[in-house]
C-alpha cells in the first residue's frame, strides 16, 4: 500500500494523459477536471440508546452530459470528499465508455456501518435520502450500492423518497435508485453484474493470450459482492481461488477454497473471520502467492510498489475502483503483468444498473438470461474497443479506455456548445 494516495489527483493524472492522446479541447478537459456539483450535508439521527448524533453525507455530481448522474452510495469510516470527487469523475467515464446514456456521480455517508445496529443503519439512510431531497431523482441523478451499502439500503432510498416527496405517481419514481431487490423493482443479474463483467474481461483476455484458464490459480482481495461472486464465477471455469483476503485478514489454501462456502460464511458474519479452512497469511504473503489472476475488490490504493513487486500473477482484473497506485502500475508492465483497468473491468454493475432503470421506467421485467447476454454482448465489444485502441495508439489499456470515453464527451461538447 503506497503511504499518500491522492485519488482525485490520479485519477486527473489519467485525465490529462488520455485528453493528450485524443486531442481533446482544452475547455472539454477543464469542465471535466471538476465535478458540477458537490452537495454535501449533515443530519442528525437517533441511535438505539437514544442519544442522536450527526452525519455528513456527501453527492458529488461529476458530469450529466450524456445522461442523469450515476453511481454508487458508499458507507465507510474514510469516506472524504476527495475519494468522492475521483469516484464520481471515474462513473463519467465508465458510462461514457460503456455506451450507456448516463454521466457520473458519487455519495457517501463518513461511518463504519459495521458498528451500527440495521435499525440505525436503517435511520441513517433514510435521514440522508431526506437530506439530499430533490438532488437525486430518476432523471436527475440515480444512486446504486458500493462499498459498505447493497441492495437493502437501496430499498431504504426508494421508499424514502417516494415517500418524503409528494409525487403523483409513486412507482414511477422505483427508477431513483438501481440495486434494488428484486421484489422492489430490482433487475434479475444485477448483484452479480459487476463480478460477471469482470469475468467476461478475463475470458475475453484469455483467450486474446491463448491462456487456458481451467485448472488456474486466483487470488482476491476483498469477499464481499464483487470479490464473492468473481469467486464463485472463476471456480465455474475450474480456476481455483487459493488465496483470500478482506478488512479482518488474510487466508491461503493449497488445494482451493470451497468459494460457494465462503461467500455463505461471508453472508452470516460478514466477513471472512473465522472461517474454518485455509491458513491464516500476512497481508504482504498473500500479495507473493503463487497464482495466475488477481482480482482485486476492495478498496482504492492496495497496490503499491511492494505489491507490485511481489505479485506473482499474469494478469490483474480491476473488480475495486483504483486499486492500482501509478507507480505500481509501471513496475507491473515493467514486469509484463497485465491490467485490465478499472473502468473497463467492474462497469458491469453500472451497465446492469442502466439495464435496471430501463425495465423501471417501461413498467418491464427481463428475464435473466436476457440481462446476462446484454450485459455479455456489451463487455466484449467494448474490451475489444479498448483493446484496438490500445494496440493503435501505442497506450496502456487504461489510458485507452479513458480515451474512448473522452472522445464520446468531447464529441457531445463539440455538437452541443457551451450555453449560452
Ligand atoms: N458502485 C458501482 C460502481 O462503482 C455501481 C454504480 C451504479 O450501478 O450506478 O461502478
Amino acid at each position: 500500500m503506497a503511504h499518500t494516495y491522492e485519488f482525485f489527483h490520479v485519477i486527473q493524472g489519467y485525465l490529462d494523459e488520455a485528453a493528450a492522446v485524443v486531442q481533446l479541447p482544452d475547455h472539454v478537459r477543464a469542465i471535466l477536471a471538476q465535478p458540477k456539483n458537490e452537495v454535501i450535508v449533515h443530519f442528525p439521527v437517533a441511535m438505539d440508546d437514544g442519544s442522536m448524533r450527526v452525519f455528513k453525507g456527501y453527492r458529488i455530481q461529476h458530469n450529466n452530459l450524456l445522461g442523469p448522474f450515476k453511481g454508487g452510495i458508499r458507507y465507510h469510516e474514510t469516506v472524504s470528499l476527495d475519494d468522492l470527487k475521483a469516484l464520481a469523475a471515474m462513473m463519467t467515464w465508465k458510462s461514457a465508455l460503456m455506451d450507456i446514456p448516463f454521466g457520473g456521480g458519487k455519495g457517501g455517508v463518513k461511518f463504519d456501518p459495521r458498528s451500527h445496529s440495521t435499525d440505525e443503519v436503517m435511520r441513517i439512510t433514510r435521514r440522508f435520502t431526506h437530506a439530499l431531497g430533490n438532488n437525486i431523482g430518476p432523471s436527475y441523478d440515480i444512486p446504486a450500492p458500493d462499498v459498505g451499502t447493497n441492495s437493502q439500503t437501496m430499498v431504504w432510498m426508494m421508499d424514502t423518497y417516494m415517500n418524503t416527496l409528494s409525487h403523483a405517481d409513486k412507482n414511477a419514481q422505483r427508477a431513483v435508485v438501481t440495486g434494488k431487490t428484486l421484489t422492489c423493482g430490482g433487475s434479475e443479474g444485477r448483484e452479480k453484474a459487476t463480478a460477471q463483467g469482470v469475468l467476461h474481461c478475463i475470458t475475453e483476455w484469455a483467450r486474446d493470450q491463448r491462456f487456458e484458464l481451467e485448472g488456474k490459480t486466483a487470488i482476491i482481495q476483498g469477499f464481499g459482492n464483487v470479490g464473492g461472486h468473481a469467486g464463485v464465477l472463476l471456480a465455474k471455469l475450474g480456476v481455483s481461488i487459493v488465496g483470500v483476503g478482506d478488512h479482518t485478514g488474510y487466508l491461503h489454501s493449497g488445494e482451493g477454497f470451497n468459494v460457494h462456502k465462503l461467500q455463505e460464511h461471508v453472508r452470516r458474519n460478514g466477513s471472512i473471520a473465522g472461517y474454518e479452512h485455509g491458513e491464516r497469511i500476512e497481508r504482504a504473503d498473500f500479495f507473493g502467492l503463487q497464482a495466475d489472476l488477481f482480482v482485486p475488490a476492495a478498496l482504492e490504493n492496495q497496490i503499491g510498489v511492494d505489491e507490485a513487486r511481489a505479485l506473482k500473477v499474469r494478469l490483474i482484473a480491476e473488480g475495486a475502483n483504483g486499486p492500482t497506485h501509478p507507480d505500481a502500475e509501471r513496475i507491473l508492465a515493467e514486469r509484463n503483468v497485465d491490467i485490465i483497468p478499472d473502468v473497463l473491468a467492474n462497469s458491469g454493475g453500472v451497465t446492469v444498473s442502466y439495464y435496471e432503470w430501463v425495465q423501471n421506467r417501461n413498467s418491464e421485467k427481463w428475464d435473466l438470461e436476457v440481462v446476462d447476454d446484454k450485459l455479455e454482448r456489451r463487455m466484449k465489444r467494448t474490451y475489444g474497443q479498448v483493446r484496438f485502441f490500445a494496440e493503435e495508439r501505442r497506450v496502456s489499456p487504461r489510458i485507452a479506455a479513458y480515451c474512448l470515453a473522452l472522445e464520446r464527451l468531447g464529441r457531445a461538447y463539440a455538437e452541443r456548445g457551451i450555453f449560452p
